[in-house]
């Protein structure tokens, strides 16, 4: 005889809170200890057996070896201005800074690394070391300043620092900025490969805007990595939210508000096709038909890897670097990108990867080694980039298939089935087209609120959007405290 699953009220331990928090992501944890440090009561109901939602690390190939299942670098979450105010460090965490943040490889055995400093970044750049200088010093790496705008996007716009240095340039689309900075394949490339995290084709306005705030990140605070696997990030911040009494249950997926145990605030890590399904008997139909126009972007097709060894990278200078960006040219990185907006691919994607145990031993056995890579598809596609990624690491790398003991891949399907978040296998929680970068999930004053009262989204498809940094949950937590008293 089979016994129905517990309800979401058995699994809480109380039946009152002062708040609900659906999804338990880096956005939802945030806004749960933001409220917790005010002395409220707090749960977070996670749909998944483990919490963590982008941030968690699993077995994913052969025992012994520890993969970041979603998110592996994590310069939003060290500059975070939010998590900086926690004593994450007395929870366990310890970051890893690689030698260097990131590197680009091109044809010809040439590279590209950026290094923390800029100087240092402009010898690997050539001719257009000098641009990248000027750039870079215009700019004066402040990460207050950019905090302050991730803080509040609007501030990209209006912040009179933002407007005059970083804003203007930020408009740009990146083929734009880099054709307008730079004049060597080296310059370009980089400028591409940096901006192509926002799975934007690279003549959209805007798109200058993540290779900037990227750019200086690695400048600014690196491109470090949590100690043992991203998922410790999560560690930290679940101990410290336990700490504070907040509690968590996992296997519990809510479909519906009516299951919820009863509370003042509920505050959502969700996006707004999972808010429609949960909450569409409440919201009045004008939010609804905006909620139905959001809009999701493109996918991840992403691979791990166990390997007999590092990655034998013709540029042996990459060896320095955690991240790398694999696509040659900003044509070719530009070219990739187009098509995929199209609907279609190409044989030589735009491939991002990190190579976490060079810095990193503990993931994996003594002398073996992990990547972590993913390339961008259409939004649910279904084609298998499996030897298109692996030939583009090869073809910057000879001899890396040799040393693949395993692999592990996850399509755009698995993705949304590990976290209902990936719609489509959008890590972004939503497309960065302009129209939605600085205004999401709806065009409202407070994009947190929704039309019903105590009814909040606090995930990464609101401002300041996408990363583990949260932020969104930090802001929504704020404006749901102020709407309660
Ligand atoms: C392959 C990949 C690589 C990435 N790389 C990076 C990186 O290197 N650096 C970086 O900063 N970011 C990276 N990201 C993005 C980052 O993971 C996300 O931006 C971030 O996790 C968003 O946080 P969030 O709290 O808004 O949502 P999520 O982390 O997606 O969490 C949402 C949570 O809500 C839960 N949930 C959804 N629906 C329900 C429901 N109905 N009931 C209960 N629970 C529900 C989900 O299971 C999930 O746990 C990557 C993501 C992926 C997938």
């Amino acid at each position: 005889m089979t016994s129905n699953p517990p309800s979401i009220r058995e699994l809480c331990q109380k039946s009152n809170y002062d708040a609900v928090i659906i999804g338990s992501g880096p956005n939802g944890v945030a806004a749960g200890i933001v409220l917790a440090q005010k002395g409220m009561s707090v749960v977070i109901l996670e749909a998944q057996p483990t919490a963590g939602g982008g941030c968690r690390s699993g077995a994913l190939t052969l025992p012994g070896y520890v993969h970041d299942i979603c998110s592996s670098i994590h310069p939003l979450g060290i500059g975070s201005p939010f998590f900086r105010t926690l004593p994450l460090g007395k929870h366990g965490l310890k970051w890893v800074q690689p030698l260097a943040p990131f590197a680009q490889p091109f044809d010809g055995g040439r590279a590209v690394v950026v290094e923390r400093d800029v100087i240092d970044t402009a010898h690997s750049l050539g001719p257009d070391g000098p641009a990248y200088i000027r750039l870079m010093s215009s700019l004066r790496p402040n990460w207050n300043q950019v905090c302050d705008a991730l803080l509040n996007p609007t501030k990209l716009l209006f912040h009179p620092f933002a407007m005059s240095k970083f804003g203007l340039r930020a408009l740009k689309s990146a083929e734009a900025f880099a054709n307008s900075t730079f004049r060597t394949p080296l310059g370009k490339g980089l400028l591409a490969g940096i901006a192509a995290h926002s799975g934007l084709p690279l003549d959209t306005p805007t798109s200058a805007a993540i290779a900037l705030t990227l750019g200086i990140s690695a400048h600014a605070v690196g491109w470090p990595m949590p100690a043992g696997g991203a998922q410790k990030l999560m560690y930290a911040l679940f101990s410290f939210f336990y700490e504070l009494g907040g509690e968590v249950v996992t296997s519990a997926r809510v479909n519906s508000l009516k299951e919820l145990p009863t509370s003042k605030l509920v505050l959502c890590d969700i996006t707004p096709r999972q808010m429609l399904e949960i909450a569409g008997d409440e919201l009045p139909d004008a939010y609804k038909r905006r909620l139905k126009q959001y809009k999701y972007g493109t996918a991840t097709f992403k691979m791990d890897f166990a390997m007999d060894g590092p990655i034998p990278w013709q540029a042996k200078e990459i060896s320095r670097a955690g991240t790398v960006h694999i696509g040659n040219t900003l044509e070719e990185i530009s070219a990739s990108e187009k098509a995929i907006a199209r609907g279609s691919t190409t044989d030589k994607p735009y491939v991002l990867l990190a190579q976490h145990t060079l810095f990193d031993p503990s993931r994996a056995p003594e002398g073996k080694h992990t990547v972590w890579a993913y390339c961008h598809v259409p939004n649910g596609s279904a084609v298998d980039m499996s030897g298109a990624i692996e030939n583009q690491i090869e073809r910057f790398a000879p001899g890396f298939k040799n040393l693949i003991l395993a692999r592990s891949i996850t399509s755009p399907k698995q993705l949304q089935e590990h976290n209902a978040n990936y719609i489509g296998g959008d890590i972004n929680g939503g497309s960065l087209l302009p129209a939605q970068l600085f205004m999401r999930p709806t065009a409202r004053l407070i994009p947190y609120a929704t039309p019903v009262k105590g009814l909040y989204f606090c995930s990464s498809s609101t401002p300041p959007g996408p990363g583990v940094h949260g932020m969104c949950g930090y802001y929504a937590a704020q404006i749901a405290l102020r709407g309660w008293r």
